[in-house]
Formats: C-alpha cells, structure tokens, sequence
C-alpha cells in the first residue's frame, strides 16, 4: 500500500495500538518484532479487540480484508510518521544528549504549555519506535510539540532527526553514557551531534549551553548560522541564570540579557544542581516563544517531578533523593556531588551497578567509588556485580545484589538522613525505598 492511502487511513483512525493488551478500539495496529516476539501472530487478536485494520509485513498472518501486508512494519510506521511530519506546520522542539533530556523535555512542555497546546514525548518514548509514535500522536490542535530523542549508537539521532523533522533543537549535555555502542566519549559527541547536523542542513535552531565546552566546539566546527544561547554567564548568552539556593530543591536566579533587564527568582521542585541547565533550557526556550517571564516561572514552578528522577521524596524520617531512574558515570558523579553539597544531620549513599559499559565498566565503576567515599557521609553503600567485584580495595560496604542491601539495611534502620539512591535501570532500586 502506497504511503498516501495508508494516510488516509491513519487520518480516518488517527490513534496507533502496538500491544494487543492496550488495543484502542478503531485504531490502527502495527506489528512491530521485538527480541522475544513477533506480533504478526497477534494481528488477529488486535482486531478481534478492536483494532480497524492490522499492519502486517508477514503473509502467512493475511487473515482479513482488514490486514494490510507490508515490506516491513518498522519503516512503514517510520514512513507514515515522516509523511504526518511533513503536513503539521508547527514547530518541532528536538531534544538529545547523555543526560537530562527527559527532565528538560518536561520543564519545556510545562514552560510552552502555559500559551500553547503542546505534544510533548511521554514518559521515555523515545527511540526508533517511540518517535514515529509520538509524532503519530500529535493532531491539528497542537500548537508546539517537544520531542526526546535517545541514542545509544551512531546514525540513531539521524534518523530520528528525519522522522521528527525539527526546527529547533537541543543537546543537553554529552557525557559517559552507552559507551559500549556509541565508541567512547568522541563517538557519543558524533552521535548527539547528528542533532546539530540536521539544524544546519535545515536552516534550524539551536538552543547551546554556553558553559558546555563540548557543545561550544560541535556548535563551532559546525558553524550553525542560528544559536541562541543560555548559561551561567557569557556575552554570548541571550538567557543568564545561576542558582540561589539547593535545599534540597533549586531555587534560581535569571536574566534576559538586555541593557538594565531585571532580573526573576524561580523556585523548582527538582534537586541537584546539574538541574541549573535543564531549567535554563526551559527558560531560553520560553523566551525565544516569547512567554512572560510570569508565564516561564510558572511552568517551572510547576513542574513536580513522579519519575524517580531527581525527585525529593520525605518519608517519616528520612530525606530520599530519588535518583533510581537510570545512571551512568557522568550522571553518578554529579548526583554524588550534589549529595557533599547538601545539608544534612546524617547522610547515606546507595548507589547502584551502571550498565552498558562495555570495556571501561571497571575503570567508571573504581571513579564512582574514589568519588563517592570522597564524599563524608554515615555509610557508602555500593550495590551489584561491578562494585561488588571492587571491594577488596576501598572501604565502603559492598553487596553483589540488591537483597543483600535490602537485608543488611532491614537490620540496621537509617533514621534522620538524606539518602541518594541512583543506579542504572536494571538494578531497580526502587525496591530499597520502603525501607526508609
Ligand atoms: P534516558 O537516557 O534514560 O532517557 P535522560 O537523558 O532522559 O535519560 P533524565 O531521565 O532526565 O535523563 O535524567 C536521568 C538522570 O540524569 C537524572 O536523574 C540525573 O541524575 C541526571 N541528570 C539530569 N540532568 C543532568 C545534567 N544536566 N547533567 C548531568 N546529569 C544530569
Ligand atoms: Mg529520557
């Protein structure tokens, strides 16, 4: 079926269903493979649950009029979105990087939604399958749509890059993370820099963090012809900001820089200095859609992070930084030296194995344990395979699983402490919280 006649369907039954779990009665559904399955064997049960029609790429599973075969599923889902792109005039805010991009894509949305109808990615949607979806997900009432983009190899971001089509874009840093497929730091820089390839291509804008050599130089050797900037302080800025106030939430100062600009306070509810960017982020891009400087603080005043990312969470007795979400090196490291920066009576820190690292997993594994017991605190404690493998040469307390934490700390309580839980995806540290 030509792209234009699946258009045509998909504007008659504009809401897509992956999962026969979640079938949304009249929408189309599209067999994507994953490892363990293939879901042309459940294109049958979606439109026994209600799917209008099931987008199939295998013969065998051609059992109604109301199956459509295909070359390939992924692309076309990626061919439809690509073509939806392209009838929507409105502008595409896309975002990339190591670290952040989910917490500033939410700061951004909260900030634009406060004027626009905004689609902002959900939740983590946002790889090769997430994208198309999410673009699938935005309709004529949309005003501004702000969409994630996750890598973990080359070539990722652009292709990305042509299905979300976007005018305007933002790396929010570039780091340690998926050094295994990405080729080390360089390659990460090469693969986030795709973002900036494509701005430059497509007479694009890119929103740059001035205090990021890394960004400088990959903005610079590209030479994009339309860069805002915002940071902590530099001529190049259009947005300056720095922080007032980490107890244990952000409070930040910022400025418009014009001649005699006033300058606002802004009180978040995110943790951790390394925040100081993401909501400049959200800031810079308030201003450039022209949103007051009432409108900007609201958004991010308003913003309460429930995603296990640098969210403070008070139980009876204890101050956790929620922080379980994922991790990687560069992301340990700051989140370690927002807990030294921290007051607190006591302190404790459990941090987690970092996964996808490849041949430098030892290496970032021995850094995170010299910086965290470099850090004063009431107890180190370092949780999985990697650390555990370590432990004959530091002093921290170490366990080779999470149940072996979660006992020794059933045994021994922690009261009246700020305790920092971060680890990667796959530790699932979520399961210590109860037991603060
Ligand atoms: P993912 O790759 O899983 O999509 P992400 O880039 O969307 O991650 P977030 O989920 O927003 O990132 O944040 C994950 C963690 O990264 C945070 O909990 C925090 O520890 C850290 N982090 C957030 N912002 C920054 C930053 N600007 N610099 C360094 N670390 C950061
Ligand atoms: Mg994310």
């Amino acid at each position: 079926m030509a792209i234009e006649q699946l258009y045509d369907l998909y504007l008659q039954h504009p809401v897509i269903s992956t999962d026969t779990r979640k079938i949304a009665l009249g929408s189309l559904f599209f067999a994507l493979k994953g490892d363990k399955f293939d879901a042309n064997t459940f294109a049958a049960q979606a439109l026994e649950a209600g799917a209008a029609y099931a987008i199939i790429d295998d013969a065998a599973y051609r059992t109604s009029e109301k199956t459509i075969l295909v070359d390939d599923v992924l692309s076309t889902l990626q061919d439809l979105a690509r073509y939806h792109r392209k009838q929507l005039q409105i502008p595409v805010i896309g975002l990339t990087g190591t670290n952040g991009k989910t917490t500033t894509k939410e700061l951004i949305n909260a900030v634009l939604s406060q004027q626009f109808n905004t689609l902002a990615t959900a939740g983590n949607l946002n790889n090769h399958i997430g994208v198309p979806l999410t673009m699938l997900s935005i309709n004529s009432s949309h005003q501004i749509a702000v969409i994630e983009m996750g890598a973990n190899h080359q070539k990722e971001i652009e292709l990305l890059c042509t299905i979300a089509q976007p005018t305007h874009g933002l790396i929010t840093n570039v780091g340690k993370a998926h050094l295994e497929g990405f080729g080390g730091v360089e390659g990460v820089k090469k693969g986030k820099g795709e973002l900036y390839d494509y701005l430059k291509a497509n007479g694009g804008i890119a929103f740059v963090n001035s205090d990021s050599n890394d960004l400088l130089i990959m903005q610079e050797s590209r030479n994009l012809e339309n860069v805002i900037y915002y940071g902590k302080q530099s001529f190049l800025n259009t947005i300056d900001g720095n922080l007032l106030q980490n107890t244990p939430y952000l409070a930040i100062q910022w400025m418009v820089k014009e001649k005699e600009a006033p300058s606002y306070e802004v009180n978040s509810h995110l943790t951790g200095e390394y925040n100081l960017p993401n909501i400049l982020a959200a800031i810079c891009i308030g201003h450039y859609f022209k949103l007051s400087p009432v409108e900007i603080n609201a958004g991010i005043e308003g913003y309460q992070p429930q995603n296990n990312r640098s969210q403070i969470v008070k139980t009876a007795t204890n101050t956790l930084i929620c922080d379980y979400y994922n991790a990687n090196p560069s992301s340990m490291i700051v989140a370690i030296a927002n807990l030294n920066k921290m007051q607190a009576e006591h302190k404790v820190m459990i941090l987690g194995d970092m996964f996808e690292m490849g041949a430098e997993a030892a290496a970032e594994h021995k850094a995170v344990i010299e910086a965290a017991l470099a850090v004063p605190a009431d107890q180190h404690i370092f949780v999985g395979a990697e650390f555990y493998r370590q432990q004959a040469n530091f002093k921290g307390t170490f366990y080779p699983t999470a149940e072996e934490a979660m006992n020794s700390i059933k045994a021994r309580p922690v009261h009246h402490a700020t305790v920092l839980i971060k680890g990667s995806r796959g530790m699932a540290l979520e399961r210590l919280v109860p037991l603060f």
